[in-house]
């Protein structure tokens, strides 16, 4: 690598204190405010994240407080952030913290990417930004900005350039005088300036060591990929009240939405009749009507969910997955963001009789 090393880490730890977005979990840190902002901030925007994140360390303060809590009190702290494997993932890490390390989070990179959900991405930035250790991190974000840094052929997915792009980062944090502070200020970099189509290169800390910005091919790296077609899934949820009761079923613990609850639901690759909607739930139901849907898309599915309401009789039993709910906040088992929209569609038709 080329780059004057300690010219550049400089201009970044110096670009990021000064200009770093004011964020929680940088007001004041701790091992494990750092451990649960990163693994929040895995596939989640930033946004929704500081919404989420300080009401989460107040019912959680210590990775003790964590392993010891309830499957659904964490499901229903972690609402809003999606992936809820994580938040399995993070009570998991926390139960190993506790056994492991005394309750205190490592420091050590490969204590730390001996616990569960942890990359070397995540194990990388704990242990530079909480810890100040010399560890590499790249993430998207990072290895584009290195990318053009140094204009290599931009391609994430191919191992030999990834390999580069973690060489690079390695050189680059030996190099630095503070290696948390050039870690989150090249994370910075990455989503503030360098930004994957509107880089802005006039106020770039670095620019002038910029390859791509002297052969111009900032506009090339990354090149652009034509996007695979998102698959189409159907959702049927199905709204069945009893009194001020309403019937959920809880999803598997493996998978999408894992041990979340929500209406009786049939999932299907394609849109189904009422009568294939009755065949396939697990207990009888009469009167089925459609009354609205509505489509979320994530990141390799586009799920499309048609919300019905349906009478059972008084006696009938509710299916081995049923359980009857209270219709008020306080007595909802903790729902995904989709599955609260379902109810939402329900409450609205209710409202319309
Ligand atoms: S000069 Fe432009 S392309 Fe180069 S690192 Fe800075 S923002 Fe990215």
């Amino acid at each position: 690598m080329d780059l004057p090393k300690q010219d550049l880490t400089q201009a970044i730890e110096r670009w990021f204190r000064e200009e770093a977005r004011d964020l929680p979990w940088r007001r004041k840190r701790t091992r494990w405010r750092s451990f649960v902002s990163e693994i929040m901030l895995q596939q989640t925007q930033v946004s929704r994240v500081v919404e989420r994140f300080e009401p989460f360390m107040k019912l959680f303060p210590t990775p003790a407080d964590l392993a010891k809590a309830s499957e659904d009190s964490v499901n229903a702290a972690w609402a809003g952030l999606g992936y809820y494997r994580r938040a399995r993932n993070l009570q998991t890490a926390a139960c190993q913290i506790v056994q492991r390390h005394g309750g205190r989070v490592p420091s050590k990179l490969e204590d730390l990417l001996a616990l569960q959900g942890v990359g070397r991405y995540t194990a990388g930035a704990i242990a530079s930004i909480a810890c100040g250790g010399q560890a590499p991190i790249v993430d998207g974000n990072v290895h584009r900005v290195l990318a053009r840094l140094t204009a290599d052929p931009f391609a994430l997915d191919d191992r030999e350039c990834a390999k580069r792009t973690w060489a690079c980062s390695e050189e680059l944090v030996e190099a630095s005088g503070d290696p948390g502070v050039f870690n989150e200020g090249l994370m910075e970099l990455g989503s503030q300036i360098c930004t994957k189509h509107s880089p802005v290169c006039e106020r770039c800390p670095v620019a002038r060591w910029c390859e791509s910005r002297k052969r111009g091919l900032v506009d090339e790296i990354p090149p652009v990929r034509k996007r695979p077609r998102k698959l189409v899934e159907h959702h049927h949820a199905v709204g069945i009240l009893r009194g001020r009761r309403i019937m959920f079923q809880q999803r598997s613990d493996k998978g999408r939405w894992a041990g979340l609850w929500q209406l009786p639901t049939v999932e299907s690759e394609k849109r189904l009749r009422p009568a294939e909607i009755r065949s396939k739930l697990d207990f009888d139901v009469d009167a089925l009507k459609h009354i609205g849907s509505f489509e979320r898309v994530l990141t390799h599915r586009r799920i499309r969910f048609h919300v019905y309401r349906a009478a059972m009789q008084s006696g009938q039993r509710v299916g081995s997955r049923g359980r009857w709910h209270g219709l008020t906040e306080g007595q909802m088992p903790p729902l995904g963001a989709a599955q609260k929209k379902t109810l939402d569609v329900l409450a609205a038709s209710m409202r319309c009789d």
